[in-house]
């Protein structure tokens, strides 16, 4: 059984929420932390026993979803070791300004000694990429910059929008097998985010039936838009997504 658990639901300024992020959970366990805001590693380590996520993709580089590869990086490089480096698929896109961002410089630790990298396991991500037996699918969204963001998806299974406008186009190219749709949406959207007014505009009553809606203001903002008919997820909520779907790997391999 898979499961998509929300760790946190909220805007960047939407603390109390959480910082929007999910876990792909198989039979309960955790098999990849989509996103890693300041608040996750925390949230983690409450929510799975104390554990270190064993792997990460990350959406974008925006400080509510890669600030908590900082503190990661700590406690790794300071003796909190998993068993092997952390696994990061990253959009070989937002390399260059993730390592601007958290890997060039080489004395985080007064000691020096210690590479960013030395803690992850950076795996470059396409448009597509293979995890734990199931092949995800990998797209651009639309978050500012011409392919800054990026979204996830499991064919069958679901879609994970992450901080995006509305995007029509991926959703009739990767969510056309009654795929769960896993959508940024507050209750006023910006020029950055979609909001509740732009989810009639852009999509049809089906696919509207299958959003699960995240990435929003406030507690008040999740029951407007719940009064309004939508699924909203609350944080900690896991949303069970079936017994197996996906593109997975031959019994032979
Ligand atoms: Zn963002």
């Amino acid at each position: 059984m898979l499961t998509l658990r929300f760790l946190g639901v909220g805007n960047a300024h939407a603390t109390a929420l959480g910082n929007a992020s999910v876990v792909l959970e198989r039979d309960g366990a955790p098999v990849l932390l989509v996103d890693c805001g300041p608040m996750v590693p925390d949230a983690y380590r409450e929510r799975y026993a104390g554990r270190i996520p064993e792997a990460i993709f990350i959406t974008h580089n925006h400080l509510d979803h890669i600030g908590g590869l900082e503190p990661l990086f700590y406690r790794i490089a300071c003796g909190e070791l998993p068993v092997r480096p952390v696994r990061l698929y990253l959009p070989a896109a937002i390399i260059e300004r993730l390592h601007e961002q958290l890997g060039n410089d080489p004395m985080r630790l007064a000691e020096g000694g210690v590479n960013f990298w030395d803690c992850f396991h950076l795996v470059p991500v396409g448009d597509h990429f293979w995890h734990a037996g199931l092949m995800f699918d990998v797209f651009a969204v639309q978050h500012h910059a011409y392919r800054s963001a990026f979204g996830l998806g499991l064919k069958r299974v679901f879609l994970y929008s992450g901080d995006t406008r509305p995007i029509p186009e991926v959703l009739a190219h990767y969510a056309v097998n009654g795929e769960t749709v896993f959508h940024d949406c507050a209750f006023r959207g910006n020029p950055s985010h979609t909001g509740l007014d732009d989810l009639a505009r852009f999509y049809s009553g089906e696919q509207r039936r299958r959003l699960v809606l995240y990435h929003y203001e406030s507690d008040l903002a999740g029951e407007h838009m719940r009064a309004c008919g939508y699924r909203v997820a609350r944080a900690g909520e896991g949303f069970d997504l079936g017994e197996k779907g996906g593109a997975e790997l031959p019994k032979s391999a």
